[in-house]
C-alpha cells in the first residue's frame, strides 16, 4: 500500500514537495481489527497547523510520518465483531490507500441513507463543525442576521443552509463569481469578498459573525456586529500560512463598547452532540434537499495539491480525493 508522509515542515503555502509518496507492506488483520481499503480521503484547513509541528488542541504531525485525517472506505478483511468484508467505514486513518484499523475506532456507514463520501463533508466533521457552531456556541435564533465567510466551502455552505432552515437572513461570502451564484442558489445573499469589500456589503449590521476566515473579514465584522452581537470563531484560514504572526484587527475596541461575545470553539469538544447532529441534518442530506456539494480530485499522488488548493479556493463545497474505486 502507499501513504504520503510529511517530508519537511511546509514554510508559507504548503507545495508538493513538502510531501513524499512511499511502498509500505499491508498485513492481514489482528484480533479486534479490521483491514479497510480507502475510496475517498479529506484533506481539511486543520491539516496545516498540525504540519507546524506545534502542538495546540492536537499534537503536531511528525516528519517522516504518515499524514493521519478523515478518511472513508470499504472492508477488505474484519477480525472485528459488527464489521464484514464490503462494509462502508469512515476512520482517521488519512493520506494512504487503506490500512490496518482498532474496528472499534470505526464508523459504519448505510449507504442507503446517504452516500458514504458524505461522511467526511455534510454529514461529517465539518457538517457537525457548521451545525454545533450554529446551535451550541452561537445560539442563533430566527429572525437574526449571520455573515458567514469561507460560505461556500464545506463548513461555509453547511452553515449557511443551517441558518436558513433556521429561518436567519444569511449573508455569505466567496472568492469567485461562480461560488457567489451557488451561494444565492441556496437562498443566501451572498457577495464575491475579493470584488466587494466586507465592510461595504455588511454596511446594514449583522447580530452574529460565523468566522472561517479571521484576518480583514473579522475586522469588517466586528465595525458590522450591532451592540450584544456574537463571533462564532470557528477558523481563520487567511492567516494559517503566515510565516510570522500578523496584527490582529484594528478595530478590538468594539468587542468593549459594543458587548460582543466572541467564542472561539473546537468541534472535537462536543462529540457528545454528534447523534442530534446526525438526527437533524441526516434526513435533510437523505431527501436532497440540503446540497451536499463536494469537488473530488482524483488520485492519492493528487492529495497534496489538493490540500495546497484549500487555500487558493480551489472547492467548492468539500474538497475530497478519491483514491479507489466505490466497488
Ligand atoms: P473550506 O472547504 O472552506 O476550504 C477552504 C476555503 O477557504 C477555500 O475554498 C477558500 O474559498 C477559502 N479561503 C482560502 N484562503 C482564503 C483567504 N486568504 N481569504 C478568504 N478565504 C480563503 O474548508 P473547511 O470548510 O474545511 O474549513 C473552513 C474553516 O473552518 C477553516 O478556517 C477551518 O480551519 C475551520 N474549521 C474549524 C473547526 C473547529 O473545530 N473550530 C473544524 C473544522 C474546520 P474562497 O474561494 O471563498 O476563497
Amino acid at each position: 500500500m502507499r501513504e504520503i508522509v510529511l517530508a519537511t515542515r511546509p514554510q508559507g503555502e504548503p507545495k508538493e514537495s513538502d510531501f513524499e509518496l512511499r511502498e509500505v507492506d499491508a498485513r492481514e488483520p489482528g484480533d479486534g481489527e479490521v483491514l479497510v481499503r480507502n475510496v475517498f480521503v479529506s484533506v481539511d484547513p486543520y491539516m496545516r497547523g498540525r504540519m507546524t509541528g506545534i502542538r495546540t488542541y492536537v499534537d503536531g504531525f511528525d516528519v517522516g510520518a504518515a499524514i493521519v485525517g478523515g478518511a472513508v472506505g470499504r472492508v477488505v478483511a474484519s477480525r472485528h465483531e459488527g464489521l464484514s468484508e464490503g462494509d462502508w467505514v469512515s476512520s482517521m486513518l488519512g493520506w494512504r490507500d487503506g490500512g490496518i484499523v482498532e474496528g472499534s475506532t470505526l464508523r459504519k456507514l448505510d449507504p442507503r441513507v446517504a452516500p458514504p463520501s458524505t461522511a467526511l463533508g455534510a454529514l461529517g466533521m465539518p457538517g457537525f463543525t457548521a451545525w454545533i457552531g450554529l446551535e451550541d456556541v452561537g445560539q442563533v435564533k430566527d429572525g437574526e442576521t449571520i455573515y458567514v465567510s469561507g460560505a461556500a466551502g464545506a463548513v461555509g455552505s453547511a452553515a449557511v443552509q443551517i441558518a436558513k432552515r433556521k429561518g436567519l437572513r444569511v449573508i455569505g461570502s466567496a472568492g469567485s463569481e461562480e461560488k457567489v451564484e451557488w451561494l444565492r442558489s441556496l437562498g443566501t445573499e451572498a457577495f464575491n469578498y475579493r470584488e466587494t469589500p466586507a465592510r461595504e456589503a455588511l454596511a446594514d449590521g449583522i447580530d452574529v459573525y460565523f468566522d472561517n476566515v479571521g484576518g480583514d473579514q473579522l475586522e469588517a465584522a466586528l465595525t458590522a456586529l450591532r451592540p450584544f452581537g456574537r463571533v462564532i470563531a470557528c477558523g481563520s484560514i487567511s492567516r494559517y500560512n503566515d510565516e510570522k504572526p500578523q496584527p490582529g484587527p484594528r478595530n478590538m475596541a468594539f468587542i468593549v463598547t459594543k458587548r460582543l461575545r466572541v467564542q472561539g470553539f473546537i468541534v472535537t469538544d462536543h462529540t457528545d452532540r454528534f447523534g442530534d447532529f446526525v438526527r437533524q441534518v441526516g434526513p435533510w442530506v437523505a431527501d436532497g434537499t440540503f446540497e451536499a456539494r463536494e469537488t473530488v480530485i482524483e488520485g492519492l499522488e493528487n492529495v497534496p495539491a489538493a490540500f495546497a488548493g484549500l487555500f487558493h479556493g480551489e472547492n467548492t463545497g468539500k474538497m475530497l480525493v478519491r483514491v479507489g474505486p466505490d466497488g
